[in-house]
């Protein structure tokens, strides 16, 4: 689950973490409003998207009079904001965020994230921060410092040292990393987030590190026991097919292929996903309907899946084990006979009440390709798709 930047500020401050002061606005009154409160003599006005790189596309801006704070939340409320993360469709702006302004000294970048592979959290780090880092990451990857924390041991000094040393802050400036550090750390650990961005984190005028722009995830498995971070959702800026799914506890995700999946098991979705590469297509979708679903589940899932435009065939690859293929294809059929099926659908069905399973499919009357394997049900989509295009 993702957050808005100024959600995320908040979140931080509450862990001690210093960050600008700010408002969020809905209406351009709104956003005048906290710039009064704010003071001045300089307001950021910063649209609020789940996607960075808006500084490049428009939408932050530093201005230095009420009238701007009015004409900017006026142009970017409503605006279709592109970046290079929002793809080429872009996010409507539904709120703004209003902050003092920040005299900028240096601009630095600064990550948390877990690290599946060591199990621990990893702290990326760079002196060169601000809107140009995917460059650096790019042309010069030995100014991106990493290094790991032990979640059994936590931060120890040396952590902070060596942060300090990565982004070349000395003196009282490496003495505010040693709070700094463990502050962020606290908050990553304790609100279960995947990756806690800041970038940049800058040194102001005055020396102080500060907190100028946030991005943060959140590990959805976790949010159950988060309800004031679960709260801080955001619809509008999901897919409508992923906050349907969520209804149903299906663990789905929209890709842009072609060929719809309704597969049990993530490994089995994986190798679903790989497979259909292999022949030369791309999946439209990421669907794991778990192992003990419903028939109401399967056929919720299978809606998500053929109500999306971008789909063009679907490959039902079920091996059942705990989950049972009769379920699979009652569901199937339930589905199909409250919507239609206007493209091609090839079944496997494997292990428990296949034969049942492929009788209910059978007697339903559907168009059905039946595969015998993986690699067969595959094939047999991607030519399905192909001979429907051509
Ligand atoms: P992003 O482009 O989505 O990552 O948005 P950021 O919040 O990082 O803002 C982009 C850039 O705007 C920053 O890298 C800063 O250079 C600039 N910026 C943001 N807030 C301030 C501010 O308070 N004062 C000044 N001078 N620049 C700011
Ligand atoms: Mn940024």
């Amino acid at each position: 689950m993702n957050i808005h930047e100024h959600q995320a500020k908040a979140v931080l401050s509450g862990f001690g973490v210093p960050v600008p002061k700010g408002y969020a606005a809905f209406t351009v009154d709104e956003a005048v409003a906290a710039a009064e409160k704010l003071g001045g003599p300089v307001w950021v006005v910063k649209a609020q998207i789940h996607a960075g790189g808006r500084g490049k596309g428009g939408g932050v801006k530093v201005v230095k009079a009420l009238d701007g704070v009015r004409a900017e939340a006026e142009r970017m409320l409503g605006m279709t904001l592109v970046t290079h993360q929002t793809g080429p469709k872009g996010r409507v702006v539904r709120r703004v965020y209003i902050e003092e302004g920040a005299a900028i000294e240096r601009e630095l970048y600064l990550s948390l994230l877990v690290d599946r592979e060591t199990s621990r959290v990893s702290v990326v780090a760079s002196t060169e921060g601000g809107m140009d880092i995917e460059e650096v990451a790019h042309s010069t990857p030995e100014k991106i410092i990493t290094f790991s924390i032990d979640p059994a041991t936590g931060v120890w000094p040396h952590h902070a040292q060596a942060l300090a040393k990565a982004l070349k802050l000395t003196g009282d400036q490496a003495k505010q990393i040693r709070t700094l550090l463990p502050a962020l750390y606290k908050a990553f650990t304790t609100d279960d987030m995947s990756m806690l961005e800041i970038n940049p984190l800058i040194v102001t005028g005055e020396g102080k590190l500060v907190v100028l722009d946030a991005k943060v995830s959140f590990d959805d498995s976790a949010m159950y026991r988060h309800k004031d971070i679960a709260a801080l959702r955001d619809e509008t800026e999901e897919d409508d097919k992923e906050i349907e799914a969520s209804k149903y506890d299906l663990s789905y995700i929209a890709l842009d292929g072609e060929i719809g999946c309704m597969v049990n098991g993530a490994g089995l979705a994986m190798a679903t996903m790989d497979i259909i590469k292999l022949y030369g297509a791309e999946p439209a979708n990421f669907l794991d309907v778990g192992g003990g679903a419903s028939k109401e589940k399967v056929t919720a899932a299978f809606k998500i899946i053929t109500t999306d435009p971008n789909v063009k065939g679907i490959l039902v690859n079920i091996f059942g084990g705990i989950m049972r293929c009769d379920i699979i294809a009652e569901g199937v059929v339930a589905a199909v006979k409250e919507i239609g099926l206007t493209v091609p659908l090839v079944v496997r069905l494997e292990g428990t009440n296949v034969e049942l399973g492929k009788q209910i499919i059978n007697d339903s009357g559907l168009n059905v390709i039946a595969a015998n394997d993986l690699a067969d049900g595959a094939a047999k989509i991607v030519a399905a798709v192909r001979a429907a295009a051509a």
